[in-house]
């Protein structure tokens, strides 16, 4: 008999999280959903807290270990200052970073890790300088998390624009996880377990933070991230998809 697949989906409550969670259920894989809030029947996950985040993955590693990490929890928030900066790169870049870091260890063989990313996280969106370091393939973590932080603290100078980060922070935010993505599918390549992370831009959907005016369902939203959490053997690893397809970083 083969072991029941279990699955840990971030921001799991509502939106598209809720659908991630939804969809993997049907496909009969055991999904450990998180939410920010205490909630019966998920575990209480806000990912900015590390003391969280150190539980969920002890509670992991005693329960024998995940198969699939949907890093979906994420959050756009009004206005923009190094503090809304800041925040935003808590929770979508280093809060995704840090709940990877903290479940890989009892992630068992063939694990599956989706950032649940956005169109606005492609590279179109940063210039000059900045850009030319996310586009550098030689890229490393600590660099990567360097370049982060200098975001914030070029907006607290007023110096982003002249670097060329985009006065967005949501979209710095997803550019870094898409960077995150290629850095960590090379630090993943000798892993014996033969771990496959990527990202989805979900499109635009209809939940709390896409609006009414939205064009897609939450359902359809959720395939392209339920698709990677389920890659077969041998399939695409430090990929940007949409659709189930391709797209440029
Ligand atoms: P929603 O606003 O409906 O849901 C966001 C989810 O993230 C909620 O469960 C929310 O929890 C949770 N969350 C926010 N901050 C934290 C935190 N610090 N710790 C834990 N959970 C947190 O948004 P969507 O469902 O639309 O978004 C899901 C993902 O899809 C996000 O990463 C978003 O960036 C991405 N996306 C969405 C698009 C869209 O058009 N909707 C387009 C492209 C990407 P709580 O209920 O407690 O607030």
């Amino acid at each position: 008999m083969t072991q029941e697949r279990v699955a840990v989906v971030t921001g799991a409550n509502r939106g598209i999280g809720a659908e991630i969670a939804r969809q993997l259920r049907e496909r009969g894989v055991r999904v450990i959903g998180t939410s920010r809030e205490p909630r019966e029947g998920f575990a209480t996950l806000d990912v900015t807290r590390r003391d969280q985040i150190d539980a969920l993955a002890a509670r992991l590693s005693v329960e024998g270990g995940v198969d699939v990490l949907v890093n979906n929890a994420g959050t756009s928030l009004d206005g923009f200052d190094a503090e809304v900066a800041r925040q935003t790169l808590e929770a979508n870049f280093f809060g995704a970073m840090h709940v990877t870091d903290a479940l890989l260890p009892a992630m068992r063989s063939g694990g599956r890790i989706v950032m649940v990313s956005s169109g606005m996280g492609e590279l179109s969106h940063v210039h000059g300088a900045v850009r030319e370091q996310f586009e550098d393939p030689a890229m490393t973590r600590s660099s990567l998390v360097a370049l982060m932080h200098s975001f914030v603290s070029d907006v607290a100078s007023g110096t982003h624009p002249a670097r060329g980060w985009p006065s967005n922070a949501y979209s710095v935010s997803k550019v870094g996880m898409n960077a995150l993505v290629r850095v960590m599918a090379r630090e993943l390549a000798n892993d014996p377990r033969r771990i496959l992370v990527n990202a989805a831009c979900p499109g635009w959907v209809r939940t709390r933070m896409g609006g009414p005016a939205a064009p897609r369902t939450p359902q359809q939203g959720a395939r392209t991230p339920v698709w990677l959490a389920l890659l077969p053997e041998g399939g695409p690893t430090g990929g940007f998809f949409r659709d189930e397809r391709p797209i440029a970083w």
